[in-house]
């Protein structure tokens, strides 16, 4: 069996809806399980209503508009039919959303988020699944929630193994193409639940875990890996493979490759995952699995922004002893800010961070009562995994450098802007 994942640029219209027809033609389905997310932006435009709803917005019923005329207009352009079920398909997931949004009288914005959001991966599979039955690739469309079993905790739900393992065995028939969502799951009273933003990937995995898959494949608006962002460099290299760990550690240091979470259900099984273009599928793109670190070898940049070197030292220039490296650490955690580098030495401690929720200033004060506190802010972090001295001179050059840490395969430079 092999999994396929189509992400929301490679359904974003009608266009990518044939273009997935084409790719299932030209790549075989057979035994083939495909996992769908929401189209184009529709997860953000739920998203809106969620507010909306939350909110008790009047702006509610023209959000609602908005993602009906989507999708309605997406049928429009496939079908040229204009009584095909397809219509009734798409009714009924707005029917169940008015209906959810009469009645409910839950408050938790979490829960709400789920039961709304979710609707769009129903309406893309649903449409994609019509569309390929109406051009003569016979497959089933299967609602995910029967399958991924998780806790209650909505927004990100954490996997129940045992039971989803069992559930998609038990749904799952051999040799036949399954079309199903991405993101959403249920917890065991039945609930929507989703496995956080971009979960549609972990999906894929879940299943490739759980049906022992032969491979996942990944299409994307990109030929595969890149050994740097090409909205940041103008030369790239496609990575023809790289290793899990080398993924993860990509992962890691800000790489937008493919989520650590998507990677260790692969890994524990050996499975390779496949990261290919939509447009061109039948190219290698790159493979994720066991064995080289990286082919070519290569340098690999993860650029940084917005990050803010924090120097803690003692008020008495005292030495900064484990004690207060473990409270700072208690202060950074409380505060939900995210540590990108490290940098000890007597009598000062430095932390490379990035404050993701506006709670760097709380921070500050919360330190200086106690420390004496430096920074700096706008700092770029440039990480270079299999770093040389080419690749460190191209990162360097011309730029005002804040602080410098090598290891053996990494080297990460803090930069003034
Ligand atoms: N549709 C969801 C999102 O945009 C999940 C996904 O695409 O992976 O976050
Ligand atoms: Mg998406």
């Amino acid at each position: 069996m092999k999994i396929l994942k189509f992400g929301g640029a490679s359904v974003k219209d009608a266009k990518g809806v044939r273009n997935l027809f084409s790719i299932l033609q030209k790549t075989g389905y057979n035994d083939a399980l495909v996992v769908i997310s929401a189209m184009g932006k529709m997860t953000n435009a739920f998203e809106e209503i969620v507010n909306a709803y939350y909110n008790k917005k009047p702006e509610l019923y023209k959000k609602i508009e908005f993602v009906v005329n989507f999708h309605t207009k997406i049928a429009n352009d496939l079908f040229m039919n204009r009584s095909h079920y397809v219509y009734q398909e798409i009714q009924s997931t707005f029917d169940d959303l008015n209906l959810f949004i009469d009645q409910n009288s839950n408050i938790d914005y979490n829960y709400i988020y789920d039961q709304i959001v979710g609707n769009a991966e129903i309406l893309s599979t649903k449409i994609s699944s019509i569309y390929l039955l109406e051009n003569g690739i016979e497959n089933e469309w299967l609602d995910v929630r029967k399958c991924i079993q998780t806790d209650s905790n909505y927004r990100s739900a954490k996997v129940n193994w045992n039971n989803t393992c069992s559930q998609i065995n038990y749904e799952l028939e051999k040799q036949k193409l399954y079309i199903t969502q991405g993101f959403i799951a249920s917890d065991n009273l039945g609930r929507t639940t989703t496995l956080g933003r971009e979960g549609s990937d972990y999906t894929a995995g879940i299943f490739a875990y759980c049906l022992q898959a032969k491979e996942v494949i990944i299409y994307k608006d990109v030929p595969g890996v890149l050994n740097a962002d090409p909205r940041v460099f103008d030369q790239t290299i496609l990575l023809n493979q790289i290793s899990y760990k080398e993924a993860i550690e990509m992962a890691f240091y800000g790489a937008s490759v493919i989520h650590p979470k998507t990677l260790q259900p692969l890994q524990r099984m050996e499975i390779p995952l496949f990261v290919k273009s939509f447009k061109d599928p039948l190219l290698n793109g790159t493979s994720i699995r066991k064995g080289i670190t990286l082919e070519p070898k290569t340098s690999c940049f993860i650029v940084k922004k917005d990050q803010i070197l924090l120097s803690i030292s003692d008020k008495e220039f005292a030495f900064i002893m484990e004690d207060d490296i473990s409270e700072i650490f208690d202060f950074l955690h409380q505060f939900r800010i995210k540590v990108n580098l490290i940098q000890n030495s007597a009598i000062s401690f430095s932390v490379c961070i990035e404050d993701n929720f506006n709670s760097f200033k709380p921070l500050l004060e919360k330190l200086k009562s106690k420390y004496r506190v430096l920074y700096n802010r706008d700092l770029t972090l440039y990480t270079i995994r299999h770093f040389t001295k080419d690749s460190l001179n191209k990162i360097e050059e011309g730029k005002k450098i804040i602080l410098k840490q090598l290891s053996r395969e990494t080297a990460q430079i803090i930069v003034l802007k």
